[in-house]
């Protein structure tokens, strides 16, 4: 398919509205074009403007009807009263659920790292959900040399890095390699064909909040993160848990080693 096929279709296709086999051209074509993924997401972003502001027109007007129950149901005194009731007294089993928790976290710092490395995940499931499998990203993506200049010289390293042609399950593919930005986190990000699926090998400054590899699971996703010095580099895949770790463990050890040499 060629450029102007695809532009001439991202209205129908932003819409929903093509066949399978015309969606999967056009994301075949949108995977390999750079040009035309920045086209994809102009538009996107005039759309989202424009549902924004048929929206506001009149959903955002409260009704007289909504009112009026608000008004009734604050006035009722049962919700008052339920309201005065401490939380341990209407959920005891909540109650102890915390304490416990409380109890298994032996300080601070644990919960805090624990809850770091939760947004970090968050983050780095939204950046392949947007950049690697539906390419619309609010800010366009660099290349590695530029942001080795302007912001992690650490970066040029995984320019030209080899990253193993074998995985454990099968052979890898460099499909991509760029710094991306999502929720305000620039990442350095491989993209990888592996067992006929896009995989993200995504890499964030600063060390891995709990310094260990850690495993979990965001929106159908399994992450495997690991540690890399000063930065966190962390695998994203619609596999399983064991089989993203394994993946991770052939893939993180040489991305590590090309942080770590030219830090
Ligand atoms: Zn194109
Ligand atoms: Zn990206």
């Amino acid at each position: 398919m060629t450029c102007s096929a695809v532009r001439r279709l991202i209205d129908s296709f932003l819409a929903g509205e093509l066949l399978v086999e015309t969606t999967h051209e056009v994301l075949a074509h949108l995977s390999g074009c750079f040009a035309c993924r920045v086209f994809l997401h102009e538009h996107r972003r005039l759309r989202t403007r424009l549902r924004g502001a048929w929206d506001r027109s009149d959903e955002l007007a409260p009704r007289d009807q909504f009112l009026a129950s608000l008004a009734t149901q604050l006035s009722r005194p049962a919700s008052r009263a339920r309201r005065r009731t401490p939380w341990w007294r209407r959920w005891p089993s909540l109650a102890a659920a915390a304490v416990l928790a409380a109890a298994l976290v032996p300080a601070g710092r644990a919960g805090i790292s624990g809850r770091r490395l939760s947004a970090l995940v968050a983050a780095a499931v939204g950046d392949h959900e947007n950049c690697a499998i539906e390419f619309r990203l609010h800010e366009r993506p660099i290349s590695l040399a530029e942001a080795a200049r302007r912001y992690d010289p650490a970066l040029r390293s995984l320019a030209d890095l080899e990253v193993p042609s074998n995985g454990p399950e099968g052979p890898i593919r460099v499909l991509e390699r760029h710094v991306c930005v999502f929720d305000g986190r620039r990442f350095a990000h491989l993209v990888l064909g592996y067992r006929s699926q896009r995989i993200s090998v995504l890499v964030a400054q600063g060390a891995l909040p709990g310094s260990t590899p850690a495993s979990r699971e965001a929106n159908g996703f399994s992450v495997a993160a690991r540690p890399a010095a000063r930065h966190a580099v962390l695998v994203v895949a619609e596999l399983d848990a064991g089989q993203t770790a394994a993946l991770a463990d052939t893939v993180a050890p040489p991305v590590a080693q090309a942080l770590a040499a030219s830090e």
